[in-house]
């Protein structure tokens, strides 16, 4: 079986496996049930939680092209965020990552910076299609991997979410 991992990648997007992260406690919960894990800077609980909202928001224009986010919020409840001590780090799988979606674990991992400028957002859309591609398959200029496949009305969405692609 094939680890679903989803990566933000400043070089090359490659498949590798971030250990699940134990012994953690909760900072806060959103409103569809994403668990935020400690440690994070003053502030973040609030900030992620109004990315979260645009990102929903903005997802909706999306909706159409693909009938999976129909139950987007649904989909996300449970899973966790680490924020990970680093703007940028090496994926297992070769590269440097910005974030990372660990579908099989239900867990996504943003670099530092605040919600609004880390890969929160594009790890929440892999998060929100399970790592699965945007159907149809097809590749685009953005992006030549099956995790993004089709992301161009992704793209469009957290560009007018005014966050990171
Ligand atoms: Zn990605």
């Amino acid at each position: 079986m094939t680890a679903k991992i989803a990566t933000l990648a400043l070089l090359c997007s490659c498949a590798g496996a971030m250990p699940a992260p134990t012994g953690v406690t909760a900072a806060c919960v959103t409103d569809n049930g994403i668990v935020i894990l400690d440690p994070v800077p003053p502030g973040y609980c609030d900030e992620i939680q109004g990315v979260e909202d645009r990102v929903f928001e903005a997802f909706r224009s999306v909706v159409p092209y693909d009938a999976r986010f129909g139950s987007s919020k649904a989909r996300v409840k449970g899973w966790a965020v680490v924020v990970v001590d680093a703007l940028v780090w090496s994926n297992p799988g070769g590269g440097s990552v910005l974030g990372q979606t660990d579908c099989d674990n239900r867990v996504i991992y943003v670099n530092n910076n605040r919600p609004a400028t880390s890969a929160f957002g594009h790890e929440l859309a892999h998060a929100i299609q399970n790592c699965q591609p945007t159907e149809p398959w097809v590749l685009n200029g953005n992006a030549q991997d099956y995790y993004h496949s089709n992301w161009v009305p992704i793209y469009t969405a957290l560009e007018k979410a005014k966050l990171q692609k």
